[in-house]
């Protein structure tokens, strides 16, 4: 499908319904025509006809069909007297298809009228035969009527005043000019409706529009004036044979293609085909004017549309059943035409009565059906327009989407790069942060704010820009119950946070985004935007999608850090493992080393422990080993290194401290153990711990040297009686 030109088919469908109206407001104004014969004729076999050329029927006479037949009947009628006004009286014949006809008797005789070469005279749309009479007959008049023609059908005169058939002529003339402006409207309409979508069904009705235009022009008798079809004259009724054929295969062409029928039904597209291919056969055969056909012709041509009708009509129903547009309507006015066509045919043959409706009745409803099946193929056309729609927001979404999906996905890495090198009170501002930033840029927003209430009623509030913190930590302590509850639906909406009596600014409503955060912290983002419509629902699944992004990070940045950190310490006592111990060690006394800084080594090794093992059990030891890592951890300065050497030694490094120093922290950590009490199973356990001291001398840059005074410092305290603190010897330089 190419179409992309825009197309404003509705006012192209308004003046096909204006011609639809006019066709019925015409056909109602030609229905009394019957009712307008005032005298009545008879007709009888002329005087001296061989009795098997002429029948009549009483008040017409009966051709023959296949064959050119020259017929003579007598047609008797009584003229009233000449009334004052002299109005003329005529005699009329409704336009059949005949070759040549005219009247007379003795004293006059008539012009010679000819339905295949009409007269000058006879006006640019002739409707009807019609003879004038002399104006001064009255009383009994016989006429002769000399009829030469090819098809079977009844041919009645009417004798009527001359101004009643002035009044019939127009009367069909504007019936025939609505009709013939109808078919040419909608032909018009599609030729415009295929320009636009390049669809050929489009192109096929053209040809059906045109063709039941010609068609009709044909059966009416107005083809042969205009002069580029006077060719189709010498043809006489093959000619007419094959118009009927042509739109027949058109009719049926046309349904088959708005039905679908070849993706709802191969089987049957390709019978119609074949139908359609017999259809333009006889129509060729037809054009060949072979006289010793004209009869099997004429029959194949009534059998050929009889079938075509109902095959139309299976399509129609075909369509209803599958709900293409406008099905229901086509069907019925498929199964309308059929029916007048078929009355109009009875009426030709003499079986039905001649009103308005068994003689014009087709042509009527053949434009309502034209006019209803060219709607529904319209329909098509906003098919193709929704159609192509859809794919155009689908471009534009996946556009979207993968624009939304890069965004995604580098605010993700970029939270991750970032908050890797950060400790962990700084990972929450920084999330948020980038967040609000990226948010603020994609979305288009004045302000943003991230408020957070953690688990342990600690507020952070992240405002963007910076300078508008204040403000929404106003609103927030405000609004912060209204605020918990939006961020327990955890879905993001639009609300206003005005105080309910606030005058309305004209603002749009800001965006509130709670944040999936693990009970009972809660968060929501405060979006807000000075201008626009508001929020799109994907904006706000944006924001959220972006929110989520924002605590996942800060939730593996945590616990990497945890991670990172049990893999430092030591797992019972929650001080430095033995290797992290090591490098810290290793990396202290290089830099003293080349900062020429003091730095003192401390021992301590419980008491007796093995004792408190034996005594109370494992689990009371190692009760006892958490409870002195603490007090540990209590009495050392910050900078100081604590770590489990073994068992149940630990180990301090104490920096800037000086041997004296050292020795005074060794006897705050004596006395802290001493002092410790320290609970289990009801009871109490006292605990000491003896300290070895040992300060680093200046050459030393490794932990090694100073280690071992300071165990040995140890060694001595344990020797000298335990619970106590000793002091290697400090170098004297
Ligand atoms: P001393 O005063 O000479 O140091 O006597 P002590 O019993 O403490 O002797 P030593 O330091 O050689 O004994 C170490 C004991 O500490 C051995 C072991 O039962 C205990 N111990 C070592 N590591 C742990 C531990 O992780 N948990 C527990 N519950 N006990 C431990
Ligand atoms: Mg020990
Ligand atoms: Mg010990």
């Amino acid at each position: 499908m190419t179409a992309t030109r825009p197309l404003n088919h509705e006012w192209l469908f308004a003046i096909g319904l204006v011609l639809l109206a006019a066709v019925s407001a015409a056909s109602v104004a030609a229905a009394s025509f019957s009712a307008e014969q005032d005298i009545a004729v008879r007709v009888s076999p002329a005087p001296g006809a061989h009795a098997a050329q002429v029948t009549t029927a009483g008040d017409g006479i009966v051709m023959s069909g296949g064959h050119s037949v020259l017929s003579k009947a007598r047609m008797e009628f009584e003229l009233p007297p000449a009334d004052a006004e002299g109005q003329r009286w005529v005699v009329l014949f409704h336009r059949v298809m005949v070759e040549e006809i005219d009247i007379g008797n003795a004293q006059w005789h008539s012009p010679t009228r000819r339905f295949f070469a009409p007269h000058a005279d006879e006006g640019a749309i002739p409707s009807v035969f019609v003879f004038t009479l002399p104006q001064h007959w009255q009383d009994a008049i016989a006429l002769d009527l000399r009829v030469r023609s090819g098809t079977g059908g009844v041919l009645r005169p009417l004798v009527m005043r001359e101004s009643t058939a002035i009044r019939i002529e127009q009367r069909i003339i504007a019936l025939a000019a609505a009709v013939y402006a109808s078919l040419f409207m909608l032909a018009l309409m599609m030729l415009a409706l295929f320009h636009a979508a390049h669809d050929r069904a489009f192109l096929a009705y053209f040809g059906f529009a045109l063709s039941a235009l010609l068609m009709v022009a044909a059966l009416n008798g107005h083809l042969y004036l205009l002069p580029g079809f006077r060719l189709l004259a010498p043809w006489r009724e093959l000619g007419a044979v094959a118009l009927t054929m042509l739109f027949s295969a058109a009719a049926l062409q046309i349904l088959m293609r708005y039905a679908d029928l070849r993706g709802s039904s191969p089987r049957a597209a390709a019978l119609g085909r074949i139908a359609c291919t017999v259809l333009l056969a006889i129509a060729a055969l037809a054009l060949l004017g072979l006289e010793t056909l004209r009869a099997p012709l004429q029959a194949a041509s009534l059998s050929g549309w009889l079938a075509v009708s109902f095959g139309c009509i299976a399509v129609a129903f075909d369509a209803v059943r599958r709900r293409v547009a406008m099905a229901r309507p086509i069907a019925l006015l498929c199964v309308l035409t059929g029916i007048a066509a078929v009355v109009a045919e009875l009426l030709s043959q003499g079986y039905v009565g001649d009103f308005w409706w068994t003689r014009r009745g087709y042509q009527v409803v053949l434009v309502a059906c034209a006019a209803a099946l060219a709607i529904g193929l319209a329909a098509r056309v906003s098919d193709y327009r929704s159609q192509r729609d859809r794919a155009r927001l689908a471009h534009e979404d996946s556009d979207r989407r993968a624009s939304r999906e890069a965004a995604r996905l580098a605010l993700a890495e970029g939270l991750q790069a970032r908050l890797k090198l950060l400790a962990a009170g700084d990972l929450e501002w920084t999330a948020y942060r980038r967040v609000l930033d990226q948010l603020r840029r994609m979305l288009d927003l004045d302000a943003a704010a991230a408020a957070i209430f953690g688990s342990d009623s600690e507020t952070l509030l992240v405002a963007e820009p910076n300078e508008r913190k204040p403000q929404y930590a106003q609103l927030v302590a405000r609004r912060q119950n209204m605020l918990k509850s939006l961020a327990r639906t955890r879905a993001p909406m639009q609300v206003t946070l005005d105080e309910p009596d606030a005058p309305p600014t004209g603002k749009p409503v800001p965006a509130i985004v709670p944040l999936p955060l693990h009970a009972p912290a809660w968060g929501v983002m405060i979006l807000e935007r000075g201008r626009g419509d508001g929020f799109t629902t994907d904006e706000l699944a944006l924001a959220s999608e972006f929110g989520r992004l924002a605590v996942q990070a800060i939730d593996e940045a945590n616990t990497s850090i945890r991670l990172r950190r049990s893999a430092e310490m030591d797992a019972l006592t929650g001080a430095l493992n033995r290797r992290t111990l090591d490098q810290w060690l290793s990396r202290s006394f290089s830099e003293a080393h080349r900062y020429n800084k003091e730095l003192s080594v401390l021992f301590v090794d419980l008491d007796n422990f093995k004792a408190i093992n034996d005594t109370y059990g494992h689990a009371a030891g190692d009760h006892c080993l958490r409870r002195v890592s603490g007090a540990l951890r209590g009495v050392i300065g910050l900078h100081d290194l604590l770590g489990r050497y073994g068992g149940e030694e630990f180990l301090v490094a104490s920096v800037d401290a000086t041997s004296d120093a050292a020795r005074q922290l060794g006897e705050r950590i004596r006395a802290a153990v001493e002092n410790l009490p320290v609970e289990w199973s009801g009871q109490t356990l006292k605990l000491t711990a003896s300290v070895g001291v040992a300060s680093r001398w200046p050459h030393e840059h490794e932990p090694n040297e100073t280690i071992e005074r300071a165990d040995k410092a140890l060694y001595a305290a344990k020797r000298t009686g335990r619970n106590r603190v000793s002091v290697a010897p400090a170098v004297f330089i």
